[in-house]
């Protein structure tokens, strides 16, 4: 038996085929667990057309792992270490804790904590689970870390948020694409290919970034700012367009507002000013503006490079004034887009796991979008809480007197991902009650009070939004080892215990269809999508209102998403990086991701046939010349929140003012800057200070930075 299905990991959600290893069918149904599976393309699949990275080549690496979680654990009041338990034991052990909790202190002493890499069913039934079984308002998810300022930014400028308002092949059919931020050839390397394309139909591929990346290599233009700049460079070159006339007068008239306040606001950002701000030379900045104000189509998307910043939003808002002004949102083969991370990361932020969000994409304020998903879930609307905290801001208030007192968490790694990682493992720490669903022990889970063993990707069915907004069905291939249970089933066993006032639903496909009840109307509307029309179209784009619709490929061509149908330019200024180097820690620190890992890394991590050396620190040889630093040798990195020791990468690929440390280990996030983005909450995970010395010297032998501010 072969099943279509889809990547555990990133946004593209490659399709992909499981079959038996062994090339023996075992008729129709799932397999057995015991099962070896092995990876076949999926040709048929647009996507990826076949294609995959290592990840999704090994992503079956995990089913059979001795890691895996197989039984309820709960640590014991004796040992204080965690120990074998029943379902009964451990559910129960939960609601009778969260029911004394709530009767003493309200349901908002209860926190919930998702994932964007949960399906679109259980990031819903979350959302319902929260506000309608324990009745508080503070959940919210890791998501917030991964495409928030873009989602937020999308929804002012352009009405809407939808990663990408076009699927990923019109990349092949612009003139020019700017990737701010992005570095596509090594974290979802089958998307690279529409580069590639577009380079042989004679287009152009700029990149900006702090580092000359895999995919900076294969660019046409690559633009190299000092890290939390982007804004400043957006600004200049929208200065240089208005200077060179480069401006679609005709559209910013019919489809936009507020252009003539961001035309003044950019007066002063000339190229010269821009220069001494992110290092790149006035020249690149005007080439830049003069490339993309002659071309006929322009596309730029972001990534977390430009969007993982306090000032994020606006840095996104900056970049969408660019594609504005030249005429370029809600045309055909061009436009701004974001390239979202997760695997779910889209759909995850639509269906009511974000702290102000209902599904649909609606708010949870508005008394109308409150009163139809209410109807839908068979409860008042007044019985619903309002807004709850952001992501960062629920974990700093754990265990505070008002804050939140047990939190339950689903698909997420916090100790890992969070930024000023040891800040929050001390809150997690100051919890009554941490209760972790995971497949494996994760360093979050190995603090937790009960572990859950859940299913993963493949013993269980669900659909995930990728990045285009294209809803995709992952189809249950292998049966799930005995003692694991889907969270959906975790959700209803404790609804139950918390004397909900209504049934919670197993079955996804029954999830989804009542997903689609309460989405409908929204903006992010299901409503049209069954299983079977997923499974025949190969992915059904939303918004999708009824069955005879045909789904949504192209966004705001003839509308954006306000009320008016028109796009809004926004004024933004630039602030920079909330902490800029100085003498104790003269350096820019800037994180990221590396081919072979994903997020937090607790499942690629495990997976034997991916390469994992663990952390690193890359440096350019001027700074590893000045601190005597070998290729290979141990360094350590402070900042203000913490320290890490990892070997030295040196290699001239990267500016020498700053260092980049991937963040799928633990310690990156150790030293990431927890100041967020007044919008989105967004942490600053891409710029902060540090300090970088030989790891052998008893004191940090600090390093000044050389050049700073110049490019290399
Ligand atoms: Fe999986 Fe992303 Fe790799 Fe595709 S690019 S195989 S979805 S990790």
């Amino acid at each position: 038996m072969t099943t279509e299905t889809h990547c555990p990991y990133c946004s593209l959600q490659c399709g992909m085929r499981l079959a038996p290893a062994s090339g023996l069918s075992s008729g129709s149904g799932p397999l057995p667990a015991r099962t070896a599976l092995e990876v076949t393309e999926w040709p048929e699949f647009p996507v990826n057309r076949g294609a995959l990275c290592r990840k999704g080549w090994t992503s079956t690496g995990l089913h059979r792992h001795r890691e895996r979680l197989t039984q309820p654990l709960v640590r014991s009041t004796e040992t204080g270490e965690l120990a074998p338990a029943s379902w009964e034991e451990a559910l129960d052990l939960i609601g009778d804790r969260l029911l004394a909790l709530r009767r003493e202190h309200g349901a908002d002493a209860i926190g919930v904590f998702g994932g964007g890499g949960l399906t679109n069913e259980k990031a819903y039934q979350l959302g319902k689970f929260a506000r309608v079984a324990i009745g508080t308002s503070q959940i919210d998810y890791n998501g917030r870390w991964c495409m928030s300022s873009a989602a937020s930014a999308g929804t002012r400028a352009l009405g809407l948020d939808r990663g990408l308002p076009f699927p990923l092949a019109d990349i092949e059919h612009t003139d020019v694409v700017v990737l701010a931020g992005s570095n596509l050839a090594e974290t979802m390397p089958p998307a690279a290919r529409h580069l590639a394309a577009l380079r042989e139909r004679g287009g152009t591929v700029v990149v900006i970034d702090p580092r000359q990346t895999s995919t900076a290599a294969q660019a046409d233009v690559f633009v190299q700012p000092v890290p939390g700049t982007d804004l400043a460079l957006a600004q200049a070159v929208l200065h240089q367009l208005v200077a060179d006339g480069n401006v679609d007068s005709d559209y910013v008239e019919s489809r936009t507002t507020g252009f003539s306040s961001v035309r003044d606001s950019v007066a002063s950002w000339w190229p010269e000013r821009a220069e001494r701000v992110t290092g790149v030379p006035a020249s690149e900045i005007r080439a830049l503006a003069g490339l993309l104000g002659t071309a006929e189509k322009v596309m730029v998307l972001t990534a977390r490079g430009a969007e993982q910043h306090a000032s994020g939003s606006d840095t996104v808002l900056a970049w969408i004034n660019v594609a504005l002004t030249l005429g370029m949102c809600g045309r055909e083969h061009a436009g701004y887009g974001c390239l979202t991370g997760q695997g779910n990361g889209q759909g995850g932020r639509e269906h009511g796991q974000k702290a102000d969000q209902l599904p649909g994409y609606r708010m949870i304020d508005d008394p109308e979008a409150r009163s139809h998903v209410a109807s839908v879930w068979g409860v008042p609307p007044e019985s619903l809480p309002g807004k709850g905290k952001s992501a960062y801001e629920l974990l700093s208030s754990l265990g505070e007197p008002d804050g939140v007192k047990a939190l339950l968490v689903f698909g997420s790694n916090i100790v890992v991902s969070a930024p000023n990682a040891s800040f929050v493992s001390t809150r997690l720490d100051a919890l009554d009650l941490l209760v972790v669903a995971d497949i494996v022990l994760s360093e979050t889970a190995a603090r937790a009070d009960v572990v859950l063993p859940v299913t993963q990707w493949a013993e269980e069915t669900g659909t995930m939004t990728n990045l285009e907004g294209r809803v995709i069905l992952r189809q249950q291939a292998i049966t799930p080892p005995v003692g694991v249970v889907s969270d959906l089933a975790i959700l209803q066993g404790l609804a139950e215990r918390l004397d909900s006032p209504v049934d919670f639903a197993t079955d996804p496909e029954t999830i989804f269809a009542e997903l689609g009840r309460a989405s409908a109307g929204g903006k992010a509307d299901y409503a049209g999508i069954t299983y079977d029309r997923i499974r025949d179209e190969r992915g059904v784009f939303w918004p999708c209102p009824s069955p005879e619709h045909a789904g949504t490929p192209r966004m705001f061509l003839s509308a954006f998403g306000h009320e008016d149908g028109r796009a809004r330019f926004h004024v933004v200024e630039h602030r920079g990086a909330v902490e800029q180097p100085d003498a104790e820690y003269p350096l820019h620190l800037t994180t990221g991701r590396v081919l072979a890992q994903y997020q937090s890394g607790a499942q690629t991590r495990r997976v034997r046939d991916l390469p994992d050396d663990g952390p690193f620190v890359e440096l350019h040889p001027m700074l590893a010349r000045r601190l005597s630093v070998e290729d290979g040798q141990p360094v350590r990195l402070a900042t203000r929140r913490g320290e890490m020791t990892a070997p030295a990468r040196v290699v001239d690929t990267i500016r020498p003012d700053a260092v980049f440390v991937p963040f799928h280990w633990v310690g990156a996030n150790l030293l990431t800057n927890d100041a967020l983005d007044p919008a989105s909450r967004m942490p600053e995970f891409k710029a902060c200070a540090v300090a970088l010395s030989r790891a052998d010297r008893a004191a940090p032998a600090l390093a000044a930075a050389p050049e700073l501010g110049a490019a290399p």
